[in-house]
């Protein structure tokens, strides 16, 4: 399935956005957490809008209940304008306080769907009591509320779809209930049903496409975090990840360590077993490191070329040390062979680490020049092996390591 720019669902296989692409979404709704995630992302893009909407509906409400007084006359107004007063605008003011809660993800759908229902309920009402009183010219009101709720309260489809039925289905059992003069009530019950069919169906394909666009920009937005050759994180994502954990680390005063793994002798594998042989070895080596390192806070990306970052947040020198072996294993148990290596005769990779305390005197270009430094001893002293440089201690004393190095 494709989307934009010559991309396609199928480039990120794995991805929930491109599973639901392809699986699509008839019935308005999302597996798992990503209905969740496109409910608060709808809701924050209408915000503005629906605050300024209930600003709108309260002005409005305010011209037609003294319209109604007008209309109605001072006896059959006085309870209209009491429901617009005593509760439409207290509801609307209510929906518009909560819009500026910080709980306001969580209240708003139930609130909002209770104050639209309320707001029919109470028009409905005066509709009926203004029928009752032989005036059968209020539809208007009722049918604006039926727009209001589809396109201007910031409710999703099933929500508004719901708080209509419910206003409609009490409305035309109120109207019936009291025996309403038949032709009026006949033409407005048609005149609201006909407009919740509209509205509805307008809603349907809308959120339709606002759905679609949300899968479209989160898939692309993945794929902009992605390396295209191994599928695991870029060095965009790299370069903000780090920027961003260097900023907590610094808060929480937390060690960080940047590990710098390079594949050795990888021109020499190209040349011997050609370009395809080398792509299919980067990816097999970043799927390998992608699973050496997988706390929550833990971060793999492609850094460039043959060359993979590593980010350990929190990390002890013991985690650093269980990580190193662990990446040391998995390189070797992919069991690559390499007869063109100056090293080994399988695959090997060398390690610089940087294991730093952020602080004021201290860079984070300073942390990864002590990664590079320290993976550029690793290629100096032979190959396939791992060198840590640490600026707080004078040795690593896990025994892992093959040198040890102190820098001030
Ligand atoms: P060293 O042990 O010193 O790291 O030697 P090396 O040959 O690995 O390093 P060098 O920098 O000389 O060469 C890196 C090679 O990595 C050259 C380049 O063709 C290859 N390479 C970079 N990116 C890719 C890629 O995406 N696919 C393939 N197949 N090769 C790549
Ligand atoms: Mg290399
Ligand atoms: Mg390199």
């Amino acid at each position: 399935m494709s989307i934009a720019h010559g991309l396609s669902t199928e480039d990120l296989p794995h991805s929930p956005h491109a599973r639901q692409l392809r699986a699509g979404f008839p019935w308005l709704i999302f597996d798992g957490d990503l209905e969740t995630e496109f409910r608060r992302r709808n809701f924050d893009e209408k915000l503005l809008h629906t605050r300024v909407n209930l600003c709108l509906a309260v002005l409005i409400v305010i011209a037609f209940s003294a319209m109604d007084a007008i209309v109605l006359g001072p006896e059959l107004g006085r309870i209209p304008s009491r429901i617009c007063m005593l509760v439409i605008i207290p509801m609307l003011l209510i929906g518009l306080a909560v819009s500026f809660s910080p709980r306001r993800h969580r209240i708003h759908a139930p609130l909002t769907i209770a104050t639209m229902t309320l707001i029919g309920l109470s028009l409905a009402t005066i509709q009926v009591m203004a029928t009752l009183g032989g005036l059968a010219m209020l539809t208007p009101s009722l049918t604006l509320s039926i727009i209001f709720i589809y396109f201007m309260s910031g409710l999703i489809f099933y929500h508004a779809v719901a708080a209509n039925v419910i206003v409609m289905l009490v409305y035309l059992a109120a109207g019936t209930a009291l025996v309403l003069p038949g032709r009026e009530f006949s033409y407005s019950a048609m005149a609201i049903v006909a407009a919740n069919l509209f509205c509805a169906s307008v809603t349907y394909v809308h959120e339709k496409t606002s759905r679609l666009r949300f899968l479209e920009a989160c898939l692309l937005g993945e794929m902009v975090a992605r390396d295209g050759l191994t599928g695991i994180q870029n060095r965009r994502m790299f370069d903000q990840h780090i920027a961003r954990v260097w900023q907590q680390a610094v808060r929480e005063e937390e060690r960080i360590a940047v590990l710098l793994a390079d594949v050795d002798c990888f021109k020499d594998y190209n040349d011997r077993y050609g370009h395809q042989a080398g792509d299919e070895c980067l990816r097999a080596v970043a799927v390998s490191l992608s699973q050496c390192a997988r706390r929550p806070l833990d971060f793999v990306a492609r850094y460039g070329g043959e060359e993979f970052a590593i980010v350990l947040y929190e990390a002890s020198r013991e985690y650093i040390a269980e990580v190193l072996t662990r990446i040391q294993r998995s390189i070797a148990e992919l069991n690559i062979p390499h007869e063109a290596s100056k090293v080994a005769s399988r695959l090997t990779v060398s390690i610089g680490a940087a294991f730093v305390l952020p602080a004021a005197n201290r860079t984070l270009e300073g942390l990864i020049q002590l990664a590079d430094e320290a993976l550029y001893c690793a290629k100096e002293e032979g190959r396939n092996r791992v060198i840590v440089m640490e600026a707080e201690y004078h040795t690593m004393r896990t025994g892992r390591f093959e040198k040890r190095r102190h820098r001030a």
